[in-house]
């Protein structure tokens, strides 16, 4: 008989760790598994609309403080990246590896990971130039030219992230209007001296000399005229793809990739639960994911409970 665990929660962010809180204070005992990748919220720097926070909280302190609440009820945190997901008879095999956790029911909070652009110059220079993660990386670029692809809140954050070390930031936006938070936007606005936006634009190509990123080819998507841009950086904020590779083919996915759940988080599968981005392209906040966690572990405590009141639940 394979042992099996409760709850096997699948993911390293807020979700998940809302999951856990629940789940382990309900003494299930549930084992997380996230891999080295940080989470949305570790990458973010002050939270200022997530409850209960007056003066705002730091995305890593919010997560650490999620992460220390579940230990103290008991939760099993393994380091590694899920890599295989099967269906078995009455339970999942969840894997990473050669290591296998068999779960009577899963919590996937997998997230979502930095949309790319896919044009030329982009791989080559990833790292040597092109970031997704101003709050990282922008203390790298003092006193240099960077630009910004995006015109949603992520796109305003990290502009507002390097204006403390850039020269310059030049915004770069495929439409006449941001899409960002209104708030975003004006803070933007009002450092115009060093912060540029232009317009209806679309990166095509990222130019470098063998080693960094120099410039950046764009064009005019109304005008299809392109010219080129002089920067040392360029920090893609573009929004997210969600990680549900391993699941396709098993969870019922939407057109984009996304978990389709239903009001209770529940999956086309029974015992398998989804929460946070992996499963909501629409809200993508911290109280939000944080909820879902929750919605997530409370059905999955309830599908516990009832395997074990219809006597399906052996004690392996
Ligand atoms: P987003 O809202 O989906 O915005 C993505 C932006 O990238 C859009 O402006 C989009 O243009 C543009 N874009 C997408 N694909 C592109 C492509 N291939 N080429 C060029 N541009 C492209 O993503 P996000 O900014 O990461 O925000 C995600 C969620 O997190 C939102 O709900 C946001 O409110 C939240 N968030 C909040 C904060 C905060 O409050 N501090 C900070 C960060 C994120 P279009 O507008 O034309 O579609």
């Amino acid at each position: 008989m394979v042992k099996k665990e409760d709850i096997v929660i699948v993911g390293g962010g807020i979700t998940s760790y809302a999951a856990a809180i629940y789940t382990a204070r309900a003494n299930l005992k549930p084992v997380v598994i996230s891999s080295a990748e940080p989470d949305q919220l570790s990458l973010t720097t002050l939270v200022e609309n997530y409850p209960g926070f007056p003066n705002g909280i730091m995305g890593p302190d919010l997560i650490k403080n999620c992460k220390d609440q579940a230990q103290k009820f008991g939760v099993n945190y393994i380091q590694g990246t899920v890599d295989s997901f099967k269906v078995k008879q009455g339970y999942y095999e969840v894997g990473l590896g050669k290591k296998k956790f068999n779960a009577r029911s899963v919590i996937i909070s997998t997230g979502a990971s930095a949309r790319r652009l896919h044009i030329k110059g982009e791989d080559k220079y990833f790292g040597k130039g092109i970031s997704t993660c101003a709050v990282c990386d922008a203390a790298l670029y003092k006193d240099k030219i960077a630009i910004v692809i995006g015109g949603g809140d992520s796109a305003m954050e990290e502009a507002l992230a390097l204006y403390k070390f850039a020269k310059k930031i030049t915004i770069i936006h495929r439409r006449d209007r941001f899409r960002a938070s209104k708030i975003m936007q004006d803070r933007v606005f009002k450092l115009k001296e060093k912060i540029d936006i232009i317009w209806d634009s679309q990166p095509v190509e990222v130019l470098g000399d063998g080693r960094f990123v120099t410039g950046a080819k764009i064009k005019n998507i109304k005008t299809s005229k392109e010219s080129i841009i002089k920067c040392n950086g360029v920090f893609l904020a573009i929004g997210h793809n969600p990680n549900t590779k391993i699941f396709a083919g098993k969870v019922n996915l939407d057109k984009s990739g996304y978990i389709k759940t239903d009001k209770r988080g529940r999956t086309n599968l029974p015992g398998v639960f989804a929460g946070g981005d992996v499963q909501d392209y629409i809200y993508k906040q911290a109280v939000t994911s944080a909820g879902t966690g929750c919605m997530a572990a409370i059905e999955a405590e309830k599908y516990i409970e009832n395997l074990k009141a219809t006597k399906k639940y052996k004690g392996d």
